[in-house]
């Protein structure tokens, strides 16, 4: 093990290093589009940082369904561009991080008098397929009743007319984000968790950024020409900003994968709407729901009516399971950082993105998913490119974010077993501070495993001597830890 607090001092030299020489660049937000943006900046030959204010992917983007997908319910909208954009990525993202993009077939089953007619679902997949230039993951295609009852043991038969099955991806939503971050920084970049942007000044050429390390409260400052607004929900609370967001929420629930025993992932219509259940190893993730919020962008509830209608359409879907509460062993909430235009129900709002530059040497994004997070970054990164009149050179966009042979962990969609020496990397290589940075974002232990009490001991046991914690702190830890656990459906 390290000696104590070695990790710390590597942070303090890391944060001094920031305030040494103006940046080109500075991110604001950790989350999947902050890490997009400042991975285009350094491939474009950017000096850039990102500061994420708490741990990376604290917001939405570690509480999303994990899905790279084109979104098959968009084409119902007649948002084909927004398809045909977003299957493109999401196979570019099988080139660029393959250990992070599982091909995941989807059965699609319609019903009598439903929403979603059979020859509607059929035309649809086929133009799903077409929007991936003939290389989606697989073929899309029929399935026969005998069939469906194979591959979706327990769905509902009464009225079921067919259903079709096409492909999409599951990935993991906060490794995206760890291994993007990674990716950045092995190119030259600055990434800073546990660090906010108070304000920032302009002061003719550049901006003053005033920005406090949340974890010693200690404030200090970096200067920087332009500044990217990547704070997803929160990206309207600097006075600069000029983004303006309608947040809804979406909360996923985890239970066994005994209690709904699907070999593959199934597509659960409500209305207009659309639910999944995925499969995840020993787990399935069901979700998700979309409502109007306006409560505490840290806090996100997961209310009791949002647990009775995940579990209501999912029972409707699977009338012998019962699944009952007593069945999850985790769920998540997130909200959705949506560009507020026009009105209409939560889920008829555009999951289009906007960049727009307002202001010298500030720039808001907004809005995207996921899956496009690549080419976010970089249209974010050309809009600067030109207003700072430098060439543009554009890097491969397929280019792997690791090395072949490149020694360090591919953590995956699943997750991984827990060892000493994986923590160790987790403090040492990948930002983690806290106990829930590695239960939650690095691992998904947190919504996975069964043995938390337990395990969640070990691990603070184990950062405690990577981060020289006295017995206080690792207390303090395991307290914070066990929040989280109450307000996420785990019970330890
Ligand atoms: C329920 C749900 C399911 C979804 N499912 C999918 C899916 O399957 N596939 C898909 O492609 N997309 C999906 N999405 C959409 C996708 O998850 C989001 O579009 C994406 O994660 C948003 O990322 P972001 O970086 O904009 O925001 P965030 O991930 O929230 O990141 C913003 C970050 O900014 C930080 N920040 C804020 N203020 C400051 C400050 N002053 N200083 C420093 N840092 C700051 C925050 O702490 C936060 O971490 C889903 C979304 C939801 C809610």
């Amino acid at each position: 093990m390290n000696s104590p607090n070695i990790l710390n001092l590597h942070r303090e030299r890391a944060l001094q290093a920031l305030g040494e020489e103006p940046l080109d660049v500075l991110v604001v937000g950790g989350g999947i589009v902050g890490a997009g943006v400042l991975y285009a900046a350094v491939r474009a030959g950017l000096r850039a940082g990102l500061v994420e204010q708490y741990d990376f992917a604290f917001g939405t983007s570690s509480r999303s369904s994990r899905l790279l997908h084109g979104g098959l319910r968009y084409l119902a909208q007649g948002r084909v561009g927004l398809v045909f954009e977003a299957s493109q990525e999401k196979l570019r993202l099988a080139k660029v991080a393959p250990h992070l993009v599982e091909p995941m077939p989807f059965i699609f089953p319609s019903y009598r008098g439903s929403h979603w007619p059979l020859w509607q679902l059929w035309i649809g997949v086929k133009v799903y397929d077409a929007l991936c230039l003939g290389k989606n993951f697989g073929a899309s295609r029929r399935v026969n009743l005998r069939e469906l009852a194979e591959l979706a043991p327990g769905l509902r038969e009464d009225g079921c007319r067919g259903a079709v099955r096409y492909f999409d991806a599951l990935t993991n939503d906060s490794r995206l984000v760890l291994d993007t971050l990674r990716a950045a920084v092995a190119r030259g970049g600055f990434a800073y968790n546990y660090v906010g942007l108070k304000q920032a000044e302009w002061r003719g050429k550049a901006w003053v950024c005033h920005l406090v390390d949340t974890l010693s409260d200690r404030h200090f400052a970096c200067e920087s020409r332009w500044i990217v607004n990547a704070c997803g929900p929160w990206a309207s609370l600097f006075p600069q900003s000029k983004v303006q967001l309608r947040l809804t929420k979406g909360i996923h629930l985890v239970i066994p994968r005994e209690r709904l025993p699907i070999r593959e992932a199934v597509v659960m219509s409500e209305g207009k709407r659309i639910l999944f259940a995925i499969p995840w190893g020993e787990r399935v993730i069901l979700g998700t729901t979309d409502t109007d919020y306006a409560g505490s962008l840290e806090d996100i509830p997961i209310d009791e009516a949002d647990i009775e209608y995940v579990l209501g359409v999912t029972n409707w879907f699977f009338p012998k399971a019962g699944i009952s509460r007593a069945d999850i062993r985790a769920g998540w909430a997130g909200l959705r950082p949506l560009v507020a235009k026009g009105r209409g129900g939560p889920s008829d709002i555009s999951r289009a993105h906007v960049i727009r530059v307002v202001g010298p040497g500030w720039v808001d994004v907004a809005g995207g998913k996921l899956t496009t997070y690549l080419l976010m970054g970089e249209q974010v990164v050309r809009k600067i490119l030109r207003r700072m009149d430098r060439r543009e050179h554009r890097p491969n966009p397929c280019e792997p974010f690791l090395a072949e042979g490149e020694s360090v962990p591919r953590l995956g969609v699943l997750p991984p077993e827990p060892t000493p020496e994986l923590v160790k990397y987790f403090c040492e290589r990948e930002w983690a501070c806290r106990l829930e940075d590695v239960m939650i974002r690095r691992t998904s232990w947190h919504y996975y495993r069964d043995d938390l009490a337990q395990l969640s001991q070990e691990v603070a046991q184990w950062m405690a001597e990577l981060l020289g914690w006295d017995e206080a702190k690792k207390k303090e830890e395991i307290a914070r830890y066990q929040t989280v656990c109450n307000k996420t459906c785990v019970r330890l």
